[in-house]
């Protein structure tokens, strides 16, 4: 059963959920979602943030926003395309003093020059119709080579400092996921930013590296880079609370485990607890494009109570079981389309690890269980994937890899995956 499955099963159950009717008819909890304050803006931002959303109808994305701001979410987290636009037209249609609007530069093939960037700006702030944007993100920005050619070089940071001097931006940070060294080389050259936005879940926390799963690249811990930025009082924005849904639907060993910790709570809601229990996380932001998810992430955090010591060790030791499943760090995020061959990259990973976590990685021929976990494989690997979209055909290019911001390395995994439905498939 997937997240949303569950969650609608608890809804129409009305299991252990406190709700009570809102004046739109659908339900709300009791008490508030929580909130926190900036330290030098002042403001009071929802600890839930409203995450990008691509490819969702107008309609859907209206009713979202609605309920998301009736139940306090006032952060709302886009970027320049399809999702800002959407953003801007749902946002629009409520009074601007009821959200923070939070955008993005985007990594481009290429550099920005100083004037490309001037119009990103004005067009973000010509969208969205207002004389400010709250909370400007310089997205990717995974070393201090990149920091220097993006936005030292072509003048673009001396800019936006500028405009925040004036309050065009009124908070300026950028978004981490990289190296330790490559943090630390980032913060030598500038440390004047408002906000950081790093990737921060349990898994995270003490293993970046090995959640990113290619042999030798080393990712900072979100605990050192949360550490650092506390250490220079600037306050985090958590991205990836669920690491791309990972933490959603896990392998049935660690839901299980979780399941008899706290029946009534989803294993989605461990992870925004988690996210929420250190002090300095302004906001967590993550995409919600089903209204089951957010009315279960709007509980998470409301009536909050970060973590005990006790429970942060046992979400540790889950963690750590979780890492035992060679599930691929895959996010979704479609940095690496489109595949030049044609590859459904994501599509792959997504369906490799649902198979495992759904115990259809069939291993041994002599189980009993063999030839129904190997049917389920082939069998939804041909209905899911198009033959000529499927792992066989990657030709170990690299151009893809490249892209990926969670270091996958992708030309080695479509390997992997097509060496192993090939053996399924001749029933070795
Ligand atoms: S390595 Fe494979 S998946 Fe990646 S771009 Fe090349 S052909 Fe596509
Ligand atoms: S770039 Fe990496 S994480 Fe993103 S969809 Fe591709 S493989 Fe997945």
């Amino acid at each position: 059963m997937d997240r949303r499955d569950f969650l609608k099963t608890s809804l129409a159950a009305g299991s252990a959920l406190a709700l009570g009717a809102c004046a739109d008819g659908s339900r709300s909890h009791d008490g508030t979602l929580a909130t926190r304050v900036h330290p030098k803006s002042g403001d009071r931002v929802s600890l839930l943030g409203f995450g990008n959303i691509d490819e969702l109808d107008q309609p859907s994305f209206n009713q979202l926003v609605d309920y998301a701001l009736e139940h306090g979410v006032n952060y709302f987290d886009t970027r320049p395309g399809q999702s800002e636009e959407a953003t801007a037209a749902a946002l629009l249609r409520h009074p601007r003093e009821q959200y923070f609007i939070a955008t993005r530069f985007p990594r481009q093939d290429g550099n920005q020059s100083l004037k490309e960037g001037q119009e990103m700006l004005d067009r973000s702030l010509s969208l969205f119709r207002t004389d400010h944007i709250d909370y400007l993100v310089l997205e990717e920005l995974d070393s201090p080579e990149a920091f220097q050619a993006r936005f030292l070089d072509n003048g673009l940071l001396k800019w936006l400092l500028e405009q925040r001097e004036s309050g065009r931006i009124r908070n300026l940070g950028f978004s981490f996921h990289g190296p330790k060294e490559a943090f630390d080389g980032l913060m030598a050259l500038h440390e004047r930013w408002d906000f950081v936005q790093i990737q921060l879940n349990y898994l995270d926390w003490k293993h970046a590296s090995l959640v990113a799963s290619q042999p030798g690249l080393r990712l900072a811990d979100a605990e050192y880079l949360y550490e650092e930025l506390v250490r220079r009082d600037i306050p985090v924005i958590a991205m990836e609370p669920l690491l791309g849904g990972r933490l959603a639907q896990l392998p049935q060993g660690p839901a299980m485990r979780l399941k008899s910790r706290a029946p009534e709570r989803s294993t989605a809601s461990w992870a925004y607890r988690f996210c929420g229990s250190f002090p300095r996380v302004l906001t967590i932001v993550s995409g919600m494009p089903y209204l089951e998810q957010l009315q279960d992430d709007i509980q998470s955090l409301s009536d909050f109570r970060p973590l005990s010591e006790k429970e942060l060790a046992f979400l540790e030791e889950t963690a750590r079981q979780i890492l035992l499943f060679p599930i691929i760090p895959c996010t979704d995020c479609q940095y690496c389309m489109p595949c030049p061959y044609g590859l459904d990259i994501p599509g792959i990973f997504a369906h490799h690890n649902r198979c495992i976590n759904e115990d259809n990685i069939p291993q041994d021929a002599m189980s009993p269980e063999y030839r129904k976990a190997r049917r389920n494989y082939l069998v939804s690997y041909e209905r899911e994937i198009p033959g000529r979209r499927q792992a066989g055909y990657c030709i170990g290019c690299g151009e893809c890899a490249i892209h990926c911001p969670q270091g996958i390395n992708i030309p080695v995994q479509m390997r992997k995956i097509d060496n192993y439905t090939e053996k399924l498939r001749k029933n070795v």
